[in-house]
């Protein structure tokens, strides 16, 4: 059987946030359909991998590539990745004042259909509605979040629960989440993990970063990868993740090797 297609492809890539390297090269290849999750500790530059694929302005690319889709991901301007498809859930959400939850959903959506340009019809609210009913059925809320501000007065679990939603609403190809199982109780994780596992498709593939082994207990991913000190340190299935349960990160750290 011939390899699904690669999604995304990063080499060497070099990272600085506030004139610091953070990122030291690292090397991540995604295909189609998998599901890769980023483990480490603390301040190992987890984030900064998400941030920096995402194209926030902050994360100084040093050097390295990064392809999405066979297009130079680095030389894409945020919105045009986010326009072709590349989603981060965030590791804290932003509120954004003003504006609904149902509002922001739809322009999103709709400025995301025209410019995939596939001939998906652009929503007017009350078809939206309609639309956003099935998507609030998977992570079980029903429409009284959708008519407050972005993540405005949102617990920390809701926050974390609407990133799912703008994930489930923006159907992207590449999904990064950032902590996303963080500040979730156990059933807020195990309905965020089903999500996650209703939106896997051949077509999609997921980054998902935690620190914790917990959410890879619902959502088994197919490659493990350990960071530390802006290195993958070591890849793996998902026993990696079971075994950085049991053992911590510390036999992994200060450049020892572990095969
Ligand atoms: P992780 O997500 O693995 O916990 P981060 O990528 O958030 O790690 O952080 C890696 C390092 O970069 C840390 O030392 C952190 O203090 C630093 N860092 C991250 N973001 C910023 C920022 N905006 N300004 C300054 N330093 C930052
Ligand atoms: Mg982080």
């Amino acid at each position: 059987m011939a390899k699904s297609k690669v999604v995304l492809d990063v080499k060497g890539l070099r990272v600085a946030v506030a004139g610091n390297e953070i990122l030291k090269g690292v090397d991540l290849t995604i295909r189609d359909g998998e599901v890769h999750a980023i483990m480490g500790p603390n301040g190992s530059g987890k984030s900064t991998l998400a941030q920096a694929l995402a194209g926030h302005p902050a994360y100084a690319v040093l050097g390295g590539t990064a392809k999405y889709d066979g297009k130079d991901l680095l030389d894409m301007k945020p919105e045009e990745r986010a326009r072709a498809g590349v989603f981060l859930a965030f590791q804290y959400p932003v509120e954004i004042r003003g504006i609904t939850n149902s509002y922001f959903l739809r322009s999103a959506l709709n400025a995301l259909r025209r410019e995939r340009g596939g001939g998906e019809p652009e929503l007017d609210p009350i078809d939206f509605l309609q639309f956003l009913e099935q998507k609030l059925k998977a992570i079980g809320w029903d429409d009284s979040m959708m008519n407050r501000p972005v993540n405005e007065g949102f617990s920390g679990g809701e926050k974390k629960r609407n990133e799912i939603l703008q994930l489930a609403v923006l159907e992207p190809r590449l999904a990064i989440l950032d902590e996303t199982d963080s500040g979730l109780d156990i059933d807020a994780l195990k309905t965020v993990a089903e999500t996650v596992n209703t939106l896997r498709r051949p077509d999609r593939a997921f980054l998902i970063v935690t620190h914790y082994q917990r959410l890879l207990n619902y959502i088994t991913p197919d490659v493990v990868h350990v960071l530390a000190d802006g290195r993958i340190v070591k890849s793996g299935g998902p026993e990696l993740a079971q075994e950085l349960e049991a053992r911590g990160y510390d036999w992994l750290r200060d450049g020892v090797m572990v095969s």
